[in-house]
């Protein structure tokens, strides 16, 4: 608590759930009885708490949980350090503790009935579609990463591993059928209102091979339901004419990330994506992506706090956050949207829970970033005529699905009565 009330007096002028959301993504949150009972209900569909049950066995907590005042949505990542922890109050609603203070009534997305289903040739529809909010759904069209068995996999990536851990115990084969993906998203859409469809998937040396999946998967979801308002690809740079494909087939939003700035560090960092694309080349196709797309339709996330890991050769602090703003504003200048996540360092990648820099070296980027775009005239090509209000519609700024970033609280939280 001690630590927070540092950060709340450090950060005045940033709105308070912006600082919980940020710390709590640094530090985690405890595992406890009310938070293992709410997983029995809530939608386990998230990243961090997916990848916790495939390393580790545990029981399943909700991803994420939302504040009920204004619908600040965070991941959770159990972790038993923690001062915080989701408990039910006396009034039975669970409500945000930071050793004994309360922080405000929280709630979970509601886990939807097709996730007990299975498909008419036996998959789960769990295994299948990662639901982030009440109207997104994730899917992967590849669900492994070449990189990974090559021991080229991104430094940071837990995700690779974790695909692997999940082909191993045969959850899911590593190229999904495309028509049992859209046979899944199929039978989501009788149960919620999907609004938002994303696609992400693992990656390939070849990224024409890889895009094709991508084009498939998209092509048989949309030979089965009406297309949702916002189709968002995440993947590595493709180039400009599968871009083009993606764009004809209904994409609205593409996003590359680049993970890393440093130009020295790329190469030691990403040595896969150096392999298959390179720095300089990923750069152009996110700018040739802003002429296929338009602005606020392109953006590329990075892992905050990675390049100054305490490591011989690696950035300080300083460095880093000065090296991120000035690679922001690069991006920004060029019409495409940057955020970052907050760093977890799992030991399967080599580093140490404690690696990765405190949260006030996270509040200080999301203040640059923030100011960055405000000055670049950014927000309004996002659809947020003012500050203050939930996005029109959820794409590049979906609070739901980017919960694991605090960046896309800015517009939201400041300004808001
Ligand atoms: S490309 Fe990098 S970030 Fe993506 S799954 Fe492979 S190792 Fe992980």
């Amino acid at each position: 608590m001690k630590y927070l009330e540092k950060l709340l007096n450090e950060f005045p002028d940033t709105p308070r759930n912006i600082i919980l959301h940020a710390d709590i993504l640094r530090r985690g949150m405890k595992q406890n009885p009310d938070l293992t009972e709410a997983g029995e209900t809530a939608c386990i569909t998230g990243i961090s708490t997916r990848l916790q049950s495939l390393i580790s066995d545990s029981k399943p907590s909700p991803s994420m949980f939302h504040f009920k005042a204004d619908e600040t949505s965070v991941d959770i990542k159990i972790d038993p350090r923690s001062p915080y922890e989701i408990r039910k109050d006396g009034d039975g609603q669970y409500h945000l503790f930071c050793g004994d203070e309360k922080f405000g009534e929280v709630r979970f997305t509601k886990r939807p009935s097709y996730t007990d289903k299975k498909t008419s040739d036996g998959e789960s529809c769990a295994a299948l579609l990662m639901q982030r909010g009440p109207f997104c759904i994730l899917v992967s069209p590849l669900d492994f990463c070449a990189y990974y068995s090559k021991g080229e996999a991104c430094k940071y990536c837990v995700l690779s591993a974790a695909m692997d851990i999940g082909i191993k115990k045969k959850i899911l084969p590593p190229v999904p059928d495309h028509r049992t993906i859209a046979e899944a998203v199929a039978m989501a859409t009788e149960d919620i209102n999907l609004k938002d469809l994303k696609i992400c998937g693992g990656a390939l040396y070849d990224t024409k091979k890889e895009a094709h999946y991508y084009k498939k998967c998209l092509e048989a979801i949309l030979e089965r339901i009406d297309p949702p308002e916002e189709i968002t690809i995440f993947s590595q740079a493709f180039d400009a004419e599968d871009q083009k494909d993606l764009k004809e087939l209904g994409a609205t939003n593409i996003l590359f990330n680049m993970e890393v700035w440093n130009e020295r560090l790329w190469p030691e960092l990403l040595p896969g994506k150096v392999k298959a694309i390179g720095r300089e080349e990923w750069i152009n196709r996110l700018i040739k992506a802003v002429e296929i797309f338009g602005r606020g339709h392109v953006g590329s996330g990075f892992v905050g706090g990675f390049e100054c890991a305490p490591r011989p050769g690696f950035l300080s602090q300083d460095e880093a956050l000065n090296s991120y703003l000035e690679g922001f504003e690069f991006l920004i200048e060029r019409g495409i949207v940057p955020w970052f996540t907050v760093w977890t360092a799992f030991s399967v990648g080599g580093f140490q829970v404690d690696d990765p820099p405190p949260t006030e070296f996270y509040l200080r980027l999301g203040q640059g970033l923030h100011e960055l775009l405000e000055k670049h005239g950014v927000y309004p090509d996002l659809g947020f005529s003012r500050m203050g209000v939930n996005p029109p519609t959820l794409g590049l700024y979906c609070y739901y699905c980017f919960s694991m970033t605090f960046t896309r609280d800015y517009p939201r939280l400041i300004g808001r009565k």
